[in-house]
């Protein structure tokens, strides 16, 4: 059953700070498309620019007590469900200006009609972007869109490592270009000054709210933002170095009507709408159906989960690219060999291979082709699972997540309790799974080494604590 419980306090219109966005116009005669199923509206409307990132945002918020949906792109349909936070998911990291910024507004002008008071701008922790954004020029059509002339930016993740200070990202220990992000093969990042990076992207002035500020709390913050604002800075660079400065800077954020900023932040913002922390956020329906992983990650991480799950002498079966690549229906075998073991637990099915094995196939077919290969055969096997009572799937690699996430048509996940830091068990509906499917989305290198037994375990447990009367 999906909780009914409000994770805070009953909220009224009077709880709605000042200053936040009122509600655009919905489409003609439709009161219903404001907000979700009880036309209420959503508090808090998030824009991530990638789709593991965006549950990342999506997890810490709900760890917080808001209820929360993550969307697969703009969503052409109102909202269905009653929650409290949208994340809408986007690919909009690495692709050209203008199109990041269309879609950007897009999912702004989505999130407005379903009643949202504030928006979120999420982008990665280590700040990725190219020499022309698209965090700056994102940040600013958002601004002008929403019709404010400050905001915040800030990467900082302190659960994560990614701490902030006199306005200098760190990744650990190291600055962000000595962290190997400075060889990305798509965002390099080779200055680790936020001021600087954010004023080469940005047409206004950048400025720094720095630790010593932050550390005093909300009344300070506030009175510096002003001060910064009265100087004509339209963004500033915060500094975080803990959680605590996390939650201090939450409060001064409150009648912000756009925040951008990594998924730390988020951990803050839920307490402004008079939501506290609570498990029921998390409710998801009961589960049920046979459970599967599918991996197509070849991370280090990703390495040892797969050998740990077959170390516990759990049913697994490999995928050959060059069999794909030779035409043979590799996903008709392995759902012939899976069929008769699905009723006795757990099993997966995997590419995941280390460099050495990588390397080879990618010699005989080309890096592209043989990430594309594998990802079509995991996608329709994840399909097939699903069609053969699978109710549980684990699939491991950020974008064999998009893969299987697309072939399922999938549209909206409702995101429940986290398994391990930055991935939660979430619940969506689809054709293959009208009453509902449970998913675990995982990032390559994120999990420890038994995540594949934990996450079915901790799903069974999770239900376990919904059905207890409150
Ligand atoms: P991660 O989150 O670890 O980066 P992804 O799913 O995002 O994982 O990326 C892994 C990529 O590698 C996918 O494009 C996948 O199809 C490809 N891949 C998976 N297994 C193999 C393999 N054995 N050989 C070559 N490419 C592979």
């Amino acid at each position: 059953m999906t909780a009914e419980r409000r994770s805070g306090p009953p909220r009224n219109d009077s709880d709605a700070p000042k200053g936040f966005l009122r509600p655009a116009d919905g489409p003609p005669g439709s009161p219903d498309s404001v907000g979700g199923a009880g036309g209420r509206g959503i508090l808090l409307g998030c824009i991530a620019d990638d789709f593991t990132g965006a549950t990342d945002l999506a997890n810490n918020l709900v760890r917080a007590g808001m209820r929360v949906v993550q969307t697969i792109g703009v969503p052409a349909d109102p909202l269905s469900a009653e929650v409290d936070a949208v994340v809408v998911a986007l690919k909009s990291r690495t692709i050209a200006v203008p199109e990041a910024v269309a879609q950007s507004l897009q999912a702004l002008a989505w999130l407005r009609q379903q009643g949202a008071q504030q928006i979120y701008f999420k982008y990665c922790s280590t700040f990725d972007s190219t020499a022309e954004g698209n965090i700056g020029p994102v940040t600013e059509a958002l601004m002008d869109a929403v019709g404010t002339d400050f905001t915040i930016a800030t990467p900082a993740f302190p659960d994560n490592q990614r701490t902030v200070f006199k306005g200098y990202l760190f990744v650990g220990d190291v600055l962000l270009n000595e962290s190997g992000m400075q060889n990305h093969p798509l965002t390099p990042m080779t200055d680790p000054n936020l001021v600087r990076l954010m004023q080469s992207q940005t047409r206004r002035p950048v400025g720094l709210l720095g630790h010593a500020v932050v550390a005093r709390g909300e009344a300070v913050i506030r009175q510096r933002m002003g001060e910064l604002k009265a100087q004509g800075v339209g963004i500033a660079v915060v500094d975080a170095v803990s959680n605590d400065d996390l939650m201090r800077l939450g409060p001064a954020l409150k009648d912000m009507p756009l925040v951008t900023a990594g998924s730390g932040v988020a951990i803050g913002l839920p307490a402004n709408f008079g939501i506290l922390p609570s498990p029921a956020a998390a409710g998801l329906p009961e589960h049920a159906g046979f459970q599967a992983v599918v991996s197509g990650s070849c991370s280090l991480a990703t390495n040892r989960q797969v050998q740990t799950f077959m170390a516990q002498g759990r049913p697994a079966r490999a995928i050959d690219p060059l069999r794909i690549a030779a035409g043979v229906d590799v996903a008709a075998e392995v759902l012939a060999w899976a069929q008769p073991l699905l009723a006795s637990g757990p099993l997966l099915v995997y590419s995941t291979d280390d460099s050495q094995g990588i390397q080879a196939v990618q010699g005989e077919l080309g890096v592209e082709q043989a990430g594309t290969l594998v990802e079509q055969v995991l996608a329709a096997v994840a399909l097939g699972l699903v069609r053969l009572g699978v109710g549980q799937l684990v699939v491991a690699g950020g974008e064999t997540s998009g893969a299987c996430v697309q072939a399922l048509g999938i549209a909206q996940l409702q995101i429940g309790p986290q398994i391990d830091p930055g991935v939660p068990w979430c619940h969506a509906r689809c054709g293959a799974a009208p009453a509902g499917l449970h998913l675990a989305l995982k990032s390559g290198n994120f999990g420890t080494d038994d995540f594949f037994i934990k996450a079915f375990k901790a799903l069974a447990q999770s239900t376990v604590a919904n059905a207890t009367p409150a």
